[in-house]
């Protein structure tokens, strides 16, 4: 009994419950279980697949809650991107954009007085007013679409069995035939290094921020660190990014060496190679922080007002007590282990987005991949989602799109013989990637994504007819590669 008891207990709670919750899940008096389907999680993914089971007819719940971040920032339902990550990072690109449209338009005759000054808490209340009503919309889509939703932290009881927990302490059991993971993940923290805790932030707070962060160190290289950067840079604050290897590891390297000579020719300020030791607070309020340069092994510090941690994520899978449930983790990773089906390894329980081991971390992947799962499960469909040629977009204030392959991996699959402008040489020269550095980059990419999905070959792309004057009209026009030595630089319009 006493074993019985332990395996069925939830790990903050539950234990009232144990004696219902059998082996099978919690079931009603006609031996229903509560919902045909349960999402934990109501973020991108979690959402998408809810609603999308709601419209093929069946019984749908989503539990959906976020613990504060340590500095204390809450948010609404509608998960990462919504409250605290593409969302508001847009709107805050497009602030510093603006702020670059407004200092050009003199040269255009706009008779605008310089310096233009920028109010970081009308920004951010505009942001957080904004993310406000996504909350609001949400809620009331799941409403139109009887979507059960309650505001609870869950984890697993047993395989077909969760138990839930309010702010409150009110502990809810719900049952299902179906249950998907999707509760993505949160920044990382460096515990171990002094006052990184205590005096950092992450892109969990800096949307949220009421007060400009001022003077920031951003600690990190990848899609977050260099996006923040770009924006802080942009709404004109002192901006330093501290990186220990590459920019944007995984992306074309070549390209991603574009983007940051682009910012530091803007005004951020990129300290390479270095590890930071400590954060300290000085006597006036900011934050001493203390690195090393790992080249010549020198210490070195600097003041400043905000560090943001941007280190990469973790996947939020700790507290569901998944052994419950007999769900397999990476125990490197910590991420679900799934099939191409979204299956972990119990057959009814799927994971889908951030959380799931070997997935993109972007929001339509995680959207489309619900989708797909629900309209399997509910909708007799047997489409898989397809992870190749995923195009993505970071937004520095050069954006960067790409889809494919970079020109590292396309060489290291196809040999560097065979590869030309990240193309396949022979006929019928297949499109392997597709990188673009531009305003507006994303919207360039999706477009050129669609033509790699159909497998465009070079050859296809030279015959699409440009959109002239603009920046995409570039792609169709090139026709110089490296292995030519010839000099790309456009000189004519
Ligand atoms: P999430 O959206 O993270 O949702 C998970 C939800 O589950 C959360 O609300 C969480 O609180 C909840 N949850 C967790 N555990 C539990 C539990 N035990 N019980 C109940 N609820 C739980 N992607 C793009 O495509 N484009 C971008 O421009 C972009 N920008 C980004 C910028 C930043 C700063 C960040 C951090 C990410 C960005 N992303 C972007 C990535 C994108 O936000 C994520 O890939 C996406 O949100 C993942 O969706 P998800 O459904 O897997 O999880
Ligand atoms: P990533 O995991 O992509 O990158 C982590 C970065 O932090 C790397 O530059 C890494 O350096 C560095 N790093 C890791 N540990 C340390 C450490 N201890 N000290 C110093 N630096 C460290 O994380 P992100 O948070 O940037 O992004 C997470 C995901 O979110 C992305 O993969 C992306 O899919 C998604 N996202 C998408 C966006 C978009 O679509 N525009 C925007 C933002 C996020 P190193 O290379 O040396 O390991």
């Amino acid at each position: 009994m006493a074993a019985m008891a332990a395996a069925l207990r939830g790990p903050a709670g539950c234990f009232r419950w144990q004696t219902r919750a059998l082996a099978g899940g919690v079931r009603g008096a006609a031996g229903q279980r509560d919902y045909d389907l349960l999402v934990i999680g109501g973020g991108s993914g979690g959402l998408a697949c809810a609603k999308e089971a709601a419209q093929l007819g069946s019984k749908v719940a989503v539990v959906d809650y976020v613990d504060p971040s340590p500095r204390g920032t809450r948010w609404g339902l509608g998960g990462t991107c919504v409250n605290v990550g593409c969302i508001p990072k847009k709107l805050m690109h497009q602030a510093a954009l603006l702020g670059g449209l407004i200092r050009d338009a003199r040269h255009y005759g706009w008779e605008v007085a310089q310096p233009v000054p920028h109010d970081w808490r009308k920004m951010a209340e505009a942001v957080q007013n904004h993310v406000k009503s996504l909350n609001w919309g949400h809620r009331v889509q799941l409403q139109d679409r009887k979507v059960k939703y309650f505001n609870i932290k869950a984890s697993f009881v047993n395989e077909h069995t969760v138990c839930g927990i309010a702010k409150g302490g009110k502990e809810t059991l719900l049952s299902a035939d179906h249950i998907v993971i999707a509760t993505g993940g949160r920044p990382r923290y460096p515990t171990h290094i002094e006052g990184a805790l205590e005096y950092g932030i992450t892109s969990d707070d800096i949307f949220w921020l009421k007060e400009s962060p001022g003077k920031t160190l951003v600690v990190g290289a990848s899609y977050v660190a260099l996006e923040c950067a770009g924006f802080l840079t942009g709404i004109g604050l002192d901006t330093t990014v501290l990186m220990r290897s590459i920019p944007l590891r995984g992306f074309d390297q070549q390209m991603s060496s574009l983007v940051t000579e682009h910012m530091e020719s803007h005004g951020t300020r990129f300290l390479r190679g270095c590890i930071l030791s400590r954060v300290r607070r000085l006597s006036d309020g900011q934050l001493q922080v203390t690195w090393e340069d790992q080249a010549s092994g020198k210490e070195d510090t600097g003041a400043f007002d905000t560090v943001l941690w941007a280190i990469g994520r973790v996947p939020q899978t700790r507290s569901l007590n998944l052994e419950k449930a007999g769900v397999d983790t990476n125990p490197d990773s910590q991420k679900i282990l799934v099939d191409a089906r979204e299956a972990t390894s119990v057959p009814h329980i799927y994971a889908i987005g951030d959380v799931a081991e070997g997935r993109p971390e972007l929001t339509p992947t995680a959207i489309m991949a619900g989708k797909l799962l629900a309209q399997r499960l509910f909708g007799g469909s047997s489409d898989l989602m397809d992870y190749d040629n995923v195009p993505t977009t970071v937004f520095t204030p050069l954006e960067y799109g790409c889809v494919g392959l970079s020109e590292e991996e396309a060489v290291a699959r196809h040999g560097q013989e065979h590869v030309e402008m990240v193309c396949l040489r022979e006929p019928p020269q297949l499109v392997l990637g597709l990188h673009f550095l531009g305003p507006n980059a994303g919207e360039v990419t999706q477009g050129f994504a669609l033509g790699i999905k159909c497998r465009a070959s070079y050859a296809q792309v030279m015959r699409t007819v440009g959109i002239h004057p603009t920046c995409s009209e570039e792609v169709v026009k090139v026709r110089i590669s490296k292995r030519s030595g010839l000099d790309p630089t456009v000189t004519g319009c």
